[in-house]
């Protein structure tokens, strides 16, 4: 098995980890509802993509349901 030859320094290791940051999300907002949804993704609060319908909803479907 390899095994390092020197020691990684705490200099070399977090000069490593400088480049290891989350990224933040980039949030827009729906054109539909407003909600604050994820580009290029459905919209988790009214199901709408590209301005229509994708998804149909939990209260559309209840409806169907009572009647
Ligand atoms: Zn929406």
């Amino acid at each position: 098995m390899a095994v390092p030859q020197n020691r990684t320094t705490r200099s070399r290791r977090d000069m490593r980890r400088a480049h290891d940051a989350l990224v933040a999300a980039n949030p827009a907002e729906c054109p539909n509802c407003g909600e604050l949804k994820r580009p290029h993704h459905v919209c988790g609060s009214c199901g709408h993509y590209d301005s229509r319908e994708v998804i149909a909803q939990a209260a559309v479907e209840s409806d169907e349901d009572a009647a």
